[in-house]
C-alpha cells in the first residue's frame, strides 16, 4: 500500500512538474503578444452572452455537431472525460484506501452506471475517429484529405492513450469487483463484464491486477496530461478560453480596425518605426492571435471548405495562403473553436501592403483607381448616373439633406453604377422600387467606393480615406435608411462604418423587395417557367445570415422551380471574388467560379440567380466559358433575383415593367459600355 502511494504520488509530482513548466512557457509566450484590451472589455460587458456561448459551444458542442458523425464522436469523448473525472478522483482515493468511495455519492448505482456508460461511449467515440482517420488518410488522399498538413502521428498517439485510459480503468474496476472493494454493488455494467472475465484468475491475481492497473491508470492519465501540453490537444484547456475571448457573434462581417499596442491606429499620428502595421512576425500578433494558434485542434474542417490552395507553412506563411483568400468565411463558420482566420489573413495582408509594398501587382491599378477616381475601374464619378438614363421615371439625386418624403437612400455601389451586367440589376431594383411606390434617392456622383476592396486587400489607409469621405457625404445628406444592392457595400456600410462613426440602418435589396412583396406592393404575375438555382453570395449569406429573402422572392414568382445546390446557405461556396480577389489573377488549381458553376450545372438549371454584382460577374464569366466549351446550354444565364422579379412584376396600370435583361440593352445609353478592358477585373476575365 505504501509503495502504491509513493509511486502514485511520485508519478503525479513528475507529471505536474513537466506539464507546469511547459504551461508556464506557453503563458510567457502568450504574454509576449500584443495587448488586446478590447477582448477583455467585451467579456466584461457581455457576461450573459458569454455564458450562453460557453454552454452552447463548449458544453453543447454546437459547431462540432454540425458534422454529425465526427461531431457525435467528439461529443461522446468530451462528455466522457467530464464524467470520468469522478473515476480519477476514485483512483487517487484508492491509492490511500482500497475501499475508497466518493463521499455522499460514491455508492450510488446511478453513478457507477454513468461512469461505465461514458467509458463505453468514449470507446465508441475513439473507434469512430480511428475509422474516419483511416478513410481520410492524407498519405493516400493528399490535399483532398481534411487532415493534410496536420500532425497525424500525434493524433494516433492520442487515440491510443485514450484507449489505454479506458482499458486500465475497466481492468482495475473489474479486479476490484473480484477483490470485494468495488464501491458500486449495481449499475457498473461494463466493469462487471470485465470482472467476470478476470474472476477465473483467482483472488491473489485479482489483487495484483487491482494494484497494477490503478497505478497504470494514473500513469496513463498523467502521461496524457503531459502530452496535452506539448500537442494540439492543448485545445482541451484552451478552447473554452478562446471561445470566451472570440468576437461576437463570430469572426465574420466586419474586419477589425488596425491596432497597435492595444490602440486603434490613427494614420495621422502613426509611426512605422514604433507602431505595428498589421502582422509581419509572430510577436506582432496579439495574445488572442497566439491563443487562436495554440487552440487549433487540427481538425481540418476549415481547409475542407477552402479552395485557396496549398496551406503548407514550413516556418513562414506561404504568400499564396495570404493572397488566395476570398474572405468567404467558410473556415470561420466551421471552426469549432472560433478561430478568426479572416482577421489574421487581413492583418498579414496589411503588413505586406503597407510596410513591404508586396502584393499581387495586378491589384495595384485597382488601388490607384480607388485613390484617384473613387472606383476600382477608374471610370470616374461623372459616369455614376449613366445606369439611370432611359428609365421611364426620374431618379432623384441627393442634393443637400434628404427630405422626409424620401424613405431610402439607394446605395448603388461601383459595380452597380459602372459594370454593364450589374447595371441591369440596378435598373431592375430602381424600377421595382418605383413600381412599389417606395421613395428613394441616390448620391450619384457624390458616391464613391465604400473602400471594401481596399480594406480586404490590406490597404487600411485607402479604406479609411474613402470611408471617411462617404460618411461625411451620408451625414450631410442626413441619410438614415440605406438600401444597398451589393452585399460587400451592405456589409461595409452596416458593420464597418460604425467603427468610424457612421451609423445607418442598412438593408439589402432582396430584403426590401421581399418585404414589399409581403406587403402586397409588388405582385409577380407573369410566369417564369424555369428551373432556377440560387447562389448565396458569401457576404450576404454566411457573413450576414440573409438566406431567406432572396429565396422568398424566387418562390413567389409563378412558374419558378427553385433547386438548391449541394453547398448552399451556411455552407454556400464562394464565387471567387471576395477579399479583393476580383482584382487579382487566379493562378492555383481550378478556378473557383468554374468549380461553383460545375456545381450549379449539376442541378441542370435554366437560370442561375444571385444577389450580388460580384457573383453576377464571376458566375457569368464561368457560364460563358462553359458555353464556349459546349458544357452549358446557350440559353443559360446568370441574373440577380431583382431582375427575375422584374420580369414577373407588372405595374398597377397593367403595362409591362421593362424586363431588364431584354430591355436594358436597348435602354442603356450609347456610351454605357463595360469598364475598359485594360481596367477590367482580371479575376473576372
Ligand atoms: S475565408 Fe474562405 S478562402 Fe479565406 S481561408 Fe477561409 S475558407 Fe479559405
Ligand atoms: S482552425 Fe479551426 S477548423 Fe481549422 S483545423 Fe484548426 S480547429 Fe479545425
Amino acid at each position: 500500500m505504501v509503495l502504491r502511494i509513493i509511486v502514485g504520488l511520485a508519478l503525479t509530482a513528475v507529471a505536474f512538474a513537466i506539464a507546469g513548466r511547459r504551461l508556464w512557457w506557453l503563458y510567457r509566450l502568450g504574454r509576449a503578444g500584443q495587448p488586446a484590451p478590447e477582448r477583455i472589455q467585451a467579456v466584461r460587458e457581455h457576461p450573459a452572452t458569454d455564458a450562453e456561448t460557453q454552454l452552447s459551444e463548449v458544453f453543447g458542442q454546437r459547431k462540432l455537431l454540425k458534422w454529425s458523425v465526427p461531431g457525435t464522436a467528439h461529443f461522446l469523448t468530451f462528455w466522457g472525460f467530464i464524467i470520468l473525472i469522478l473515476t480519477i478522483i476514485e483512483a487517487y482515493g484508492d491509492l490511500f484506501s482500497r475501499r475508497f468511495a466518493i463521499p455522499g455519492i460514491g455508492h450510488w448505482a446511478a453513478i457507477g452506471f454513468l461512469e461505465d456508460l461514458f467509458a463505453v461511449a468514449v470507446l465508441v467515440g475513439i473507434a469512430t475517429f480511428a475509422v474516419i482517420r483511416l478513410r481520410t488518410d492524407p498519405k493516400r488522399e493528399g490535399r483532398e484529405s481534411r487532415f493534410a498538413g496536420s500532425h497525424t502521428g500525434a493524433a494516433w498517439l492520442v487515440l491510443a492513450l485514450i484507449f489505454l485510459v479506458i482499458a486500465t480503468l475497466l481492468l482495475y474496476r473489474g479486479a476490484q469487483i473480484n477483490t470485494g472493494v468495488f464501491p458500486y454493488a449495481h449499475g457498473a455494467f461494463a466493469s462487471q463484464i470485465v470482472g467476470h472475465w478476470l474472476a477465473p484468475l483467482g483472488l491473489t491475481a485479482n489483487k495484483a491486477l487491482e494494484a497494477t492497473f490503478i497505478l497504470a491508470q494514473l500513469a496513463v492519465i498523467l502521461g496524457f496530461l503531459v502530452f496535452i501540453t506539448y500537442s494540439k490537444h492543448l485545445h482541451i484547456g484552451l478552447a473554452p478560453l478562446n471561445v470566451l475571448f472570440s468576437r461576437r457573434p463570430n469572426g465574420l462581417r466586419a474586419l477589425q480596425p488596425m491596432r497597435s499596442g492595444g490602440k486603434v491606429l490613427d494614420f495621422e499620428e502613426a509611426d512605422p518605426d514604433t507602431d505595428i502595421f498589421g502582422r509581419g512576425k509572430i510577436e506582432d500578433f496579439t495574445w488572442k492571435g497566439m491563443l487562436d494558434m495554440a487552440t487549433c485542434t487540427e481538425c481540418g474542417r476549415c481547409q475542407s471548405q477552402c479552395l485557396v490552395g496549398d496551406a503548407s507553412v514550413n516556418g513562414v506563411i506561404d504568400p499564396d495562403v495570404i493572397w488566395s483568400c476570398t474572405n468567404c468565411g467558410a473556415c470561420v463558420e466551421e471552426c469549432p473553436v472560433d478561430i478568426e482566420h479572416i482577421d489574421h489573413i487581413t492583418d498579414m495582408r496589411r503588413h505586406q501592403v503597407l510596410i513591404e509594398s508586396a502584393f499581387p501587382t495586378e491589384a495595384s491599378s485597382m488601388l490607384k483607381n480607388l485613390e484617384n477616381k473613387g472606383d476600382p475601374w477608374g471610370m470616374g464619378q461623372a459616369r455614376r448616373l449613366e445606369w439611370a438614363e432611359g428609365l421611364g421615371f426620374e431618379v432623384p439625386v441627393v442634393d443637400g439633406p434628404i427630405g422626409d418624403d424620401v424613405e431610402y437612400l439607394f446605395w448603388v455601389g461601383c459595380a452597380g453604377a459602372l459594370e454593364d451586367r450589374a447595371r441591369k440589376t440596378t435598373r431592375a431594383i430602381a424600377e421595382l422600387l418605383h413600381t412599389a411606390g417606395v421613395s428613394f434617392a441616390v448620391l450619384g456622383p457624390a458616391e464613391t467606393c465604400t473602400g471594401d476592396p481596399a480594406r480586404r486587400i490590406g490597404n487600411e489607409f485607402v479604406f479609411s480615406m474613402l470611408a471617411q469621405q462617404n460618411i461625411e457625404t451620408l451625414n450631410e445628406a442626413r441619410a438614415l435608411k440605406i438600401v444597398a444592392s451589393c452585399p460587400h457595400c451592405f456589409n461595409t456600410l452596416a458593420h464597418e462604418y460604425p467603427q468610424l462613426g457612421g451609423n445607418y440602418e442598412v438593408i439589402h435589396h432582396t430584403q426590401l423587395l421581399a418585404r414589399l412583396m409581403t406587403e402586397g406592393r409588388l405582385t409577380p404575375v407573369t410566369p417564369v417557367p424555369e428551373k432556377i438555382t440560387y447562389h448565396d453570395p458569401c457576404f450576404l449569406g454566411r457573413h450576414n445570415r440573409i438566406f431567406t429573402a432572396p429565396r422568398e422572392i424566387m418562390e413567389q414568382v409563378p412558374g419558378v422551380q427553385p433547386q438548391e445546390m449541394h453547398r448552399c446557405k451556411e455552407r454556400g461556396f464562394c464565387c471567387g471574388a471576395g477579399g479583393a480577389r476580383m482584382w487579382m489573377e487566379e493562378r492555383i488549381g481550378k478556378r473557383i467560379n468554374t468549380e461553383r458553376i460545375d456545381e450549379a450545372l449539376g442541378t441542370n438549371p435554366d437560370t442561375i440567380s444571385t444577389g450580388c454584382p460580384y457573383c453576377l460577374v464571376m458566375l457569368g464569366d464561368a457560364v460563358s466559358a462553359k458555353k464556349s466549351s459546349g458544357e452549358a446550354k446557350e440559353s443559360l444565364e446568370v441574373v440577380d433575383v431583382a431582375q427575375l422579379l422584374a420580369r414577373s412584376v407588372r405595374p398597377a396600370d397593367g403595362g409591362a415593367l421593362s424586363a431588364p435583361s431584354a430591355s436594358s440593352d436597348a435602354a442603356a445609353p450609347p456610351d454605357a459600355t463595360a469598364p475598359p478592358d485594360a481596367a477590367a477585373p482580371p479575376g473576372a476575365g
